[in-house]
């Protein structure tokens, strides 16, 4: 088990953040991107992906 920096939840797994450093669980962060959320801040408009 791991705990997440950024909620504080304890998962399976967590990513390390190559901006940060933080580890974060996949709702906290890409783990594609290997950013956490606070790190992937894309101010773009086109956030619909995610509906
Ligand atoms: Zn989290
Ligand atoms: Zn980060």
């Amino acid at each position: 088990m791991a705990t997440c920096t950024i909620c504080g939840e304890e998962v399976e797994t967590t990513f390390s953040c190559k901006m940060c450093g933080a580890d974060y669980c996949a709702n906290c962060g890409d783990p594609d991107e290997n950013v956490c959320t606070y790190c992937n801040g894309d101010e773009e408009e086109e956030s619909f992906e995610d509906l």
